[in-house]
């Protein structure tokens, strides 16, 4: 085949600038892995059309008549990146109270993708916390029996898409505190925090949860 090529060398240059050119479009498609820092408290905001839009994505919604700003921010990137799921999402959080993003994951579970929950036993059982929502709709929950807190907070959409930080769940920690949250695809990332999670829910499998010590049995 070499000999052929030397014989032929216009012919192996050809062929060779239309495997750069496939190469080339190739390298194209495959877009950027996102990598993204936010940072809060987010200024209040309307979600009502990223909701709507998750939810029936062939509707067109109608401009939002509330007071609220509309536009981007923290919160609304946050969300948008969440609303990117289409397999599943790993939630790993110290406090969910958000209800935007209780609708938002709740919105995901109808839509077909497998949402799992491990969250803190103390703060779920707190007023405000979506946990029980999350739990009506059918979603997966599994919290901790420790007396440390599962004090972690991120999420893992369609096992690629890393999201973690200091910011809790809550609208306080959303719109009042500084926080900051990053957001990335890379898989050396991702891969522990998904092992992690995996290790956690297993610890937390309610066959063995323990509600009395060992002493008294
Ligand atoms: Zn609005």
């Amino acid at each position: 085949m070499w000999a052929a090529g030397a014989r032929r060398p216009g012919l192996v240059l050809a062929a060779l600038a239309a495997l750069g050119l496939a190469l080339e479009a190739l390298v194209a498609r495959r877009r950027r892995p996102v990598r993204e820092v936010l940072f809060f408290p987010s200024r209040p905001s309307c979600t009502e059309a990223l909701l709507a839009e998750a939810a029936s994505p062939d509707d067109t919604p109608g401009p939002c008549p509330c007071p609220l700003p509309h536009g981007d921010c923290a919160f609304s990137r946050l969300l948008r990146h969440l609303l990117s799921a289409r397999r599943s999402l790993e939630l790993c959080l110290f406090a969910f109270s958000s209800p935007q993003l209780g609708r938002a994951v709740c919105l995901l579970h109808h839509r077909g993708v497998r949402v799992r929950v491990v969250t803190d036993a103390q703060y779920m059982a707190l007023k405000g916390s979506q946990i029980g929502l999350l739990r009506h709709a059918g979603i997966q929950v599994r919290h901790d029996q420790e007396s440390g807190f599962m004090h972690h907070k991120f999420a893992i959409v369609d096992r690629k898409m890393l999201i973690t930080g200091s910011l809790n769940w809550t609208t306080e920690a959303i719109q009042n505190n500084r926080e900051n949250i990053l957001i990335m695809e890379d898989a050396e990332y991702v891969q522990p925090f998904l092992e992690e999670f995996e290790r956690i829910w297993e610890i937390y499998d309610p066959l063995k949860y323990m509600f009395f010590s060992k002493e008294n049995q």
